[in-house]
């Protein structure tokens, strides 16, 4: 798989959107620079005795619309590039589904997978002391992404909260219900994902019965979708992780891959199913795929082999430029990420709401809250789509460009 530049990749869908709406030049080169880039030396006592440092990083890429919101991912192949495009897409997505934040985005370069549990705590709260100096529940919100969970959200509020001396649940979205979290945050990606596809399939007049679906990744997101899209009638027929895919044209039986996962910790090596390498798995015949583990998954270099005839990106950044050029041309329709998987950030935007109220809602009111805001910004797109008659993602592009561009000439520049 060719290794691209997600920070060339996110300034590169700028660049398109900025000479299709005409923006202001001073206007196209502040959104193309993050405001914040915060490096951070991690060092972490090993259970051994020995002290290993690792690298972090906290980057705001746009604060005119609100404070700073964004995961933490704990992955081997972090880079401040990488951070620096995902916090740049989470602006577009805050703004895409008009929730009043800017993006940012945190990143520890460590496979937690080698750490013990103590090891990862002793990491998780060190990086948030040391990024202490710009998060906070009115300047930046952390929350999960790959490889952090709910209890690592809890470290993550418990330390902000010892360091300023006394509680703050709203410095972190994705925490447990029990210290402030909110009901339907840990499944909201993937149900967000849910009301995308249905939505789509009201466009083409189809029923969940009628479709095959593809997943690639079975982690937060991917995971949730498959089951809740499959409670839905929606038929998966290939699942995938890290350790490879499988494949069954009669559609898997999705409890049974959660029990086999639950047992072993992977996908691969499921025995009902055909196996397969992740390139395999993005090239199966299905109506829908859903690309939800990593970046730079489509690019030019198997965009041609994807033979799904939707892409509805869960994961950030998965379909790169001259691969969206490519599935275009093959007329392949592709929801981009920034309305596709804003479903987390909208719940996280509820969590941070009721922390500052002190009042939790219920499930449902969550769920429908959730459901009028990605059906909403759904309609939105496809309008724009139609009105200018371009792409899903460059429709998408020109909503987000558009209102965080009228934040910016509102506010001005200061002094
Ligand atoms: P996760 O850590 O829970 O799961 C990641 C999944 O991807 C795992 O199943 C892992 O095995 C798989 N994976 C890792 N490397 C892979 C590879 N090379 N090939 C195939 N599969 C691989 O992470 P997540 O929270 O589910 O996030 C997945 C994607 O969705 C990321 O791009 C993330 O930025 C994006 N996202 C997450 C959220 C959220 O709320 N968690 C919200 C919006 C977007």
């Amino acid at each position: 798989m060719n290794k691209k530049n997600s920070w060339q990749i996110a300034r590169k869908q700028l660049e398109i959107v900025a000479e299709f709406i005409g923006l202001e030049p001073w206007i196209y080169h502040k959104l193309s620079e993050c405001k914040r880039s915060l490096i951070v030396s991690v060092p972490v006592r090993m259970d051994s005795g020995d002290v290993l440092c690792f690298e972090g990083y906290r980057v705001q890429h746009n604060l005119d619309r609100g404070p700073a919101k964004g995961g933490l991912r704990i992955h081997p192949n972090v880079t401040l590039d990488e951070v620096k495009a995902l916090s740049m897409w989470m602006t577009w997505k805050c703004a895409v589904v008009n929730i009043p934040y800017g993006g940012a985005k945190g990143g520890i370069t460590c496979d937690p997978k080698k750490l013990s549990r103590n090891e990862l705590e002793r990491l998780v709260r060190r990086y948030t002391s040391e990024i202490g100096i710009i998060i906070g529940p009115e300047k930046d919100i952390p929350a999960p992404d790959v490889n952090t969970d709910p209890q690592i959200m809890a470290w993550m509020m418990d330390t902000y909260s010892m360091n300023v001396g006394y509680s703050s649940p709203g410095v972190v979205t994705g925490k447990p219900v029990s210290v402030g979290g909110s009901q339907g945050r840990r499944e909201a990606t993937g149900r967000g994902l849910v009301i995308i596809v249905k939505k789509l399939l009201e466009k083409i007049s189809k029923k969940p019965e009628d479709i095959n679906i593809v997943v690639q990744g079975f982690g937060n997101v991917g995971s949730v979708f498959c089951d809740l899209m499959s409670r839905e009638g929606g038929k998966i027929v290939g699942i995938s992780d890290v350790s490879g895919g499988i494949y069954r044209e009669r559609g898997l039986d999705v409890g049974k891959v959660f029990e086999y996962f639950k047992q072993s910790g992977k996908i691969a090596g499921f025995p009902e199913a055909e196996q397969m390498t992740n390139e395999e798995l993005l090239q199966l015949p299905c109506d829908i795929l859903v690309p939800a583990a990593l970046e730079n998954q489509i690019t030019d270099a198997n965009a041609d082999k994807v033979r799904a005839k939707y892409v509805i990106e869960g994961a950030n950044g998965p379909t790169t430029p001259p691969a969206d050029e490519i599935l275009k041309e093959r007329g392949v329709v592709v929801v981009p990420d920034i309305l596709a998987n804003a479903g987390g950030v909208t719940v996280s935007y509820f969590e941070w709401v009721q922390d500052f109220q002190s009042y939790f809602w219920e499930y449902d009111q969550i769920n429908d809250a959730l459901f009028h805001i990605m059906s909403s910004a759904f309609d939105n797109v496809w309008s724009v789509a139609e009105a200018k008659k371009c792409d899903h993602r460059l429709a998408a592009y020109v909503i987000a460009v558009s209102r965080v561009a009228e934040a910016v000439r509102l506010r001005g520049v200061y002094p």
